[in-house]
């Protein structure tokens, strides 16, 4: 562990900070990078460097660092009315105008919207809104829910568990009722000689007959990213959501898109369900929603499941949930200005202008013998590293490589993210054509240096 100058801001943020989702050997070699602010695509830490943030903050920070106009919003708001809770019927106008804009904006004819902090209270919420539906209408053991393995839908102990990592195993989770069924990477885990049709109809029955096995009435809902964004950008055969939501559908199982990620541009349409062909029953959104510029989250009922949320809270007068800070103020005042910054300030166009760029750039890596997969859509892609292309072998996890590709490309001044052992890009959405250039560069030379060390 290296020794950190007495009061420096490394010894300061090991001395007092609990690090969550951090290589800790890793950490302790090099220390947090502690940032003070941002420029553009580009941050800047307390050293005076500057690194291009290839991963948007959290995959959240797709207006950039410094949007004016979200900071104006935001004091705006501030000055107007700074905070409010959505109880007893008391609420702020700009709940009400951003429910109205989110119900606008979604793919649902009418719907209903509800506020959270984050998106694994936003998960959280509409799995409670399932179980509350089916226990006040008398059918209380209509309570599992199906995810896939490597999905990832929060952190709180509900959305942990629908969460499907090995790493659950240290919390004693996943709590009953929660079903996970095969991930739809076609590269990893299609059988030797398997067509990714024939790939797509084997998850298809196989969720079938768990379902059958489990008992239909026992199910509450199926819950997807439409591209697994934590899983390692897992994108589905095209086929697939059609495929899985025939059997939902022959079942009557609500089908929930977790639109965290990809909701509000980042697969090239405003939710990635449009972009993969499937019709949800609800849309759980956050990070672009507010592009990183406020903690908010928000379930999006569709007209069937708000029509039977609705009906379930009259029968007993309410529905109780809700967090002190559901529909704050700022926060939707925030999204407001958020939602129109992707919408009609370009964002979304750009990423699909410049997603052929990043294609033909990740295409070109794969052309590195230790380069397995480039995958993505939109402006969201990852790059599988592998020991031996021809039989996908992985490194050794002594190697850590992904881990390695990461350091060294923060070394170089690009900030980009390993999971498992492929390296995740998805930069702002106002990236220009040089700056994604820029980008690929410092990747290119991160990984040959990389690869000549441990290949
Ligand atoms: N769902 C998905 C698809 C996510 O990617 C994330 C966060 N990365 C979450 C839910 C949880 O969101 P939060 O971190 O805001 O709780």
């Amino acid at each position: 562990m290296p020794q950190f100058a007495p009061n420096s801001w490394e010894a300061r943020a090991d001395d007092n900070v609990m690090y969550g989702f951090t290589d800790l050997p890793s950490l302790h070699a090099r220390g947090p990078v502690v940032l003070t602010h941002g420029t553009g695509i580009n941050v800047h830490d307390v050293h005076g460097r500057s690194y291009l943030d290839a991963n948007s903050g959290l995959w959240n920070m797709v207006a950039g660092f410094d949007h004016k106009g979200l900071a104006e919003a935001a004091k705006a708001q501030y000055d107007r009315f700074p905070g409010y809770h959505a109880f007893f019927g008391r609420l702020s106008d700009k709940t009400v105008e951003l429910s109205e804009k989110l119900v606008e904006v979604s793919p649902f004819e009418s719907g209903k919207v509800f506020f959270t902090n984050s998106g694994s209270e936003a998960n959280d919420t509409m799995v409670k809104m399932l179980w509350f539906i089916n226990t006040v209408m008398g059918r209380p053991e209509k309570r599992k829910i199906i995810t896939r393995f490597n999905a990832y839908h929060g952190v709180t102990a509900v959305s942990a568990s629908m969460t499907a990592k090995p790493y659950n195993q240290w919390f004693g989770l996943p709590l009953a009722d929660f079903v996970h069924v095969e991930c739809p990477h076609y590269w990893r885990e299609g059988q030797p000689g398997e067509s990714e049709a024939a790939f797509v109809a084997r998850l298809a029955a196989s969720l079938e007959s768990r379902i059958l096995a489990e008992g239909p009435e026992t199910i509450a809902g199926f819950f997807a990213e439409p591209v697994m964004g934590a899983g390692g950008v897992i994108v589905p055969p095209m086929a697939y959501f059609p495929a899985v939501q025939a059997v939902l559908r022959k079942y009557d199982i609500p089908l929930i898109s977790d639109e965290v990620i990809c909701g509000f541009g980042r697969t090239g349409t405003v939710w990635g369900c449009e972009s993969f062909g499937f019709q949800p029953d609800a849309i759980i959104s956050s990070k672009n929603l507010t592009a990183g510029y406020f903690p908010m989250g928000a379930v999006i009922l569709g007209p069937k499941l708000a029509a039977e949320l609705m009906e379930a809270s009259e029968k007993i007068e309410e529905f109780v949930h809700g967090f002190t800070a559901s529909g704050n103020p700022v926060g939707c005042a925030v999204a407001l200005k958020a939602i129109d910054v992707i919408l009609n300030e370009g964002l979304i166009d750009n990423v699909r202008a410049l997603a052929p760029q990043f294609r033909a750039r990740m295409d070109a890596l794969l052309e590195m013998p230790n380069i397995g997969e480039a995958r993505g859509i939109g402006l969201m892609g990852a790059l599988e590293a592998v020991k031996d292309k021809d039989t996908k072998t992985p490194f050794g996890p002594e190697v850590s490589v992904s881990e390695r590709i990461a350091n060294r490309c923060t070394d170089n001044g690009l900030i980009c993210r390993p999971l498992g052992q492929a390296i995740v890009l998805c930069p702002p959405f106002i990236i220009t054509p040089s700056e994604m250039d820029h980008m690929f560069d410092m990747l290119e030379k991160s990984l040959r240096e990389v690869f000549a060390e441990v290949a």
